[in-house]
């Protein structure tokens, strides 16, 4: 599954801005597959048609980003976060715009203190003297990603967009592992997540699910000085029970409890009161929608080097596969 990691996040996607993405995603799961749509949301709705329940598994492909707001006389641009971004972690960060010109991220005066940092004096540096130099390079509403180099130390991979190209990968891989199964299968990469789980509310309202799988990632809690938490990432795929957007679904719960017991895997159980996924849209699009969110536990969330033990992904497959073979 690295490799497939390696090739979903070494392509941009930030909120709204999600075609490239789409097309790479397109290719790594045609062969899985019978149809494939986009909506005018950009949503990839790719089905494997069955005549049994009619499951619908979703995972976002857009990431956090930046978008142009204004450029001053001398080509500095300002700039706006496309989703939560986190304007400490983004401080002397590289950003990368769709053409491939390259920014910095600095800030007008030197930073005595992180907590005064302020989101109006941060700037985008392109390496531009005026802002004719940078008109030839950028335009006001240009996104930008950040970049973050794919690294690997065994288990653990560390990249930018692993929220939530990690879930795109675990679709795919789930879609590869299951064969003879007559369930109708909606294998959905949303879009505009970051920005309010839109993409999810049109999706859901086009496929008219029986039930849903959301993948996602979370921070787990599990680094020095993070609030106490038993939840750490290598412990497994966490189901989550709760979080800001929606509740698991009884059933789900049960579902997903059993598999992987089933499968005798390590699993976590979080109950959040911040944060939410695009379950939050799902389970109450149309009359509402059984809904489960499993996630990927996941260090430094929204920032370029995001951090994932590669076995937490691969057993939430698993244990997406065995859910729906248990249904
Ligand atoms: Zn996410």
């Amino acid at each position: 599954m690295i490799e497939l990691l390696a090739k979903l996040v070494a392509v941009s996607g930030v909120s709204g801005n999600e075609e490239k993405i789409a097309q790479v995603i397109n290719e790594e799961i045609k062969a899985y597959v019978d149809e494939i749509k986009t909506d005018a949301m950009g949503n990839l709705i790719c089905i494997k048609k069955g005549t049994e329940k009619r499951i619908m598994l979703a995972a976002h492909m857009d990431e956090t980003g930046v978008i142009v707001t204004h450029i001053d006389d001398n080509g500095f641009l300002r700039f706006s976060g496309m989703g939560g971004i986190n304007h400490f972690y983004s401080l002397h960060q590289k950003v990368e715009f769709y053409n491939g010109t390259i920014g910095v991220i600095s800030y007008e005066e030197q930073v005595e203190n992180l907590k005064d940092l302020k989101p109006e004096k941060m700037y985008i540096d392109i390496g531009v003297r005026t802002r004719e130099e940078a008109r030839k390079k950028v335009g006001i509403g240009d996104v930008a990603a950040f970049v973050g180099t794919f690294a690997v130390n065994e288990n653990m991979v560390i990249s930018k967009a692993l929220d939530d190209r990690a879930g795109c990968a675990v679709l795919i891989e789930t879609a590869r592992a299951l064969k003879d199964n007559n369930n109708e299968i909606y294998y959905v990469f949303t879009t505009q997540e970051e920005v309010g789980l839109r993409g999810a509310k049109t999706a859901a309202y086009a496929v008219n699910p029986d039930l849903a799988i959301v993948v996602d990632v979370t921070n787990p809690g599990d680094t020095p000085n993070a609030k106490p938490s038993l939840l750490k990432i290598g412990n497994g795929p966490i189901i989550k029970i709760m979080d800001r957007a929606s509740i698991i679904h009884p059933e789900m719960k049960e579902l997903l409890i059993n598999s992987a017991k089933a499968l005798n895997m390590n699993y976590q159980l979080k109950v959040a009161t911040s944060g939410g996924t695009d379950a939050g849209a799902i389970s109450v699009s149309r009359e509402g929608v059984p809904t489960a969110s499993i996630a990927v536990p996941c260090r430094y969330l929204h920032s370029p080097v995001e951090m994932i033990d590669i076995n937490d992904a691969i057993n939430a497959a698993k244990l997406v596969e065995k859910a729906i073979y248990k249904l």
